[in-house]
């Protein structure tokens, strides 16, 4: 049992805020906290258990530290921002509480994801006797977990891992993103990486592409390679690897839409000056586009997230495919989010609740697939994302 402070009242803080207050016997007291209070408030409202609610800059480690002071949480799990991480990750080493976040530290002036940063806290976690959970979303996240699954049961010297992520959602909107539009926007518009024969490869942004039948109702659609944060934290922890590769689907509607925002600059991240006035002109395209928690009730459609890994098992050549599909409508009649926001919040969900019951548990920092995925895998149907498991494998090679 464990007090639990949410840092984040967003789309994904909303579905972590919602799922945890139904674990009663696990967080029996929340507290969420977030810059704008009142969306915190709406919220905690429509949670089951008691949820009570704070106003705080998380950029600041000192604000973070006085509100863990205050509330004595026993766990702080992160769904602001990534440029949270650090300030966060502080305020837990200085007050010795446990950490988890869904998404990789960037400096807000460069947009370049890494694991570096939080990484070099291992050692200071560890002397404290706390830990940080890293990347516990869905990619990264479950779909770490998928692979981890895959090695100890299947196929324990992985070669090659293609992970695929498909959202077939449709919100009516010309342009809109599932998650934090600036986040979304600074990852897919970075150059196409990915891991070969012990090297990194990069490619311009969107110059690799295929069809794939994802089935499902969904059918086929077309992926891109673009680079993503999971790939640096399983290229250092899967023994081996040969490959691995990233594919996400994009409309073209989409791509049409964000060639010309970034033909025209609105996805700069550099200040410009407007009438004496500093502004981010990608900051302000954010603040002009539908709020991710807000696309729920009118997204119909389904996502598609999972991985295709090949290697040897047991002395033979094998392959495994393991995927998540979620119902956008579904999500929303569960907890009035769409199905992104749904399948980050529900993985963060079971690694709090994992940490909490201390089945995932020792001092350092760490990725998910660090742990036995077992516990992980087990929580994941009854929290409403149930998994698949096959031997159809078919990504190009
Ligand atoms: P939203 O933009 O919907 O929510 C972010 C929330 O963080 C907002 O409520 C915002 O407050 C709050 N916030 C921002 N800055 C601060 C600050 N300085 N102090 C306190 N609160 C702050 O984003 P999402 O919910 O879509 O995403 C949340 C996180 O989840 C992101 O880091 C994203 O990258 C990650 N993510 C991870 C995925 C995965 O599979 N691993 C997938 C999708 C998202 P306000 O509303 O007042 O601005």
């Amino acid at each position: 049992m464990s007090r639990l402070l949410i840092i984040g009242a967003g789309g994904v803080g909303n579905v972590v805020a919602r799922k945890c207050a139904q674990l009663t016997d696990v967080f029996p007291e929340i507290c969420l906290a977030s810059r704008t209070k009142s969306k915190c408030d709406a919220i905690a409202e429509a949670c089951e258990g008691t949820v009570t609610t704070a106003k705080i800059d998380a950029d600041n480690a000192g604000e973070v530290s006085a509100l863990i002071r205050d509330f004595k949480p026993g766990l702080v799990v992160n769904v602001a921002l990534p440029y949270q991480d650090l300030p966060i990750m502080d305020a837990c080493l200085e007050t010795g509480v446990h950490y988890l976040d869904t998404a990789c530290y960037e400096p807000p002036e460069e947009a370049r994801f890494s694991y570096e940063w939080q990484w070099q806290y291992h050692d200071r976690f560890k002397e404290a006797g706390i830990m940080a959970l890293l990347g516990c979303g869905f990619d990264p996240g479950a779909v770490s977990v998928f692979i981890a699954h895959i090695r100890k049961h299947h196929i324990d010297q992985i070669r090659t891992i293609d992970i695929l992520d498909c959202n077939a959602g449709d919100h009516g909107k010309p342009f809109a993103t599932n998650f934090n539009p600036e986040i979304n926007i600074r990852e897919v518009t970075q150059d196409g990486k990915f891991y070969e024969n012990g090297e990194w490869h990069t490619i311009p942004a969107f110059s690799r592409s295929f069809e794939y039948d994802f089935g499902e109702g969904i059918g086929k659609k077309k992926l891109y390679l673009i680079y993503h944060e999971e790939l640096e934290t399983l290229a250092r922890n899967i023994e081996g690897i040969e490959r691995m590769r990233f594919y996400m689907t994009f409309s073209e509607e989409y791509l049409t839409h964000l060639r010309v925002l970034e033909g025209i600059g609105m996805t700069r991240i550099d200040p410009i000056d407007y009438e004496g006035v500093k502004i981010v002109p990608l900051q302000f395209l954010k603040a002009v586009l539908p709020e991710p928690g807000e696309l729920g009730s009118e997204t119909k459609g389904k996502t598609w997230i999972g991985c295709e890994v090949r290697g040897t098992g047991g002395g033979e050549e094998r392959v495994r495919r393991v995927y998540n599909t979620c119902d956008h409508e579904e999500c929303f009649r569960d907890v009035e989010s769409q199905a992104v926001s749904f399948t980050t919040g529900v993985p963060a969900t079971i690694g709090a609740k994992l940490m909490a019951t201390d089945v995932w548990m020792k001092p350092g920092v760490y990725n998910v697939e660090q742990f036995d995925p077992d516990p992980f895998m087990a929580e994941l149907p009854g929290l409403g994302l149930p998994w698949h498991e096959d031997e159809d494998v078919s990504v190009a090679q």
